[in-house]
């Protein structure tokens, strides 16, 4: 088996990125109903009680970025007899290897706090950090991320 250690040529360690993934960012607009908007004087919504809206005055869409991505799950830890620690089939937390292209946009999903990816299996997760690959300069980016329950896709 070929890990990415071994893989010292980056279209050789992008050729392991075989996983279709998006990034979902917020973007925030005026509400669009006819009737409704932003009230200059309040901030607020200019209907209190708008269904578009929910009287916030701004709506939330979400703009989908498609990336590749090699997803490497970390499995959880759990005691075993002997007073050490085993791996368990839960899944624990996640890291994405993603082009050295793609690294700004993890940048950016890890800033923006409504931001998330959505991985295999409809998994949803946020980055905790972004750096390039620690044993392969320049050929990769890391992304280290845990589930994100509660996020769904909303747009
Ligand atoms: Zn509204």
């Amino acid at each position: 088996m070929t890990t990415l250690a071994d893989l010292r040529d980056r279209d050789l360690v992008e050729s392991t990125m075989t996983e279709t993934a998006f990034a979902y960012l917020p973007v925030r607009t005026v509400c669009p109903a006819a009737d409704c908007g932003v009230d200059p004087m309040t901030g607020g919504a200019i209907k209190i009680n708008c269904a578009t809206c929910g009287g916030k005055g701004y709506v939330t869409t979400f703009f989908r970025n498609e990336f590749r991505c090699r997803v490497d799950w970390h499995n959880g830890l759990a005691p075993n007899m002997l007073g050490g620690l085993v791996p368990t089939p839960d899944m624990g937390d996640v890291v994405l290897y993603v082009g050295v292209a793609d690294g700004v946009l993890m940048e950016r999903v890890k800033a923006e706090p409504g931001a998330y990816l959505l991985i295999e299996g409809g998994k949803t997760v946020r980055p905790k950090s972004v750096s390039r690959h620690r044993v392969l300069v320049d050929t990769c980016v890391e992304v280290e991320c845990v589930l994100a329950t509660g996020i769904s896709e909303r747009s």
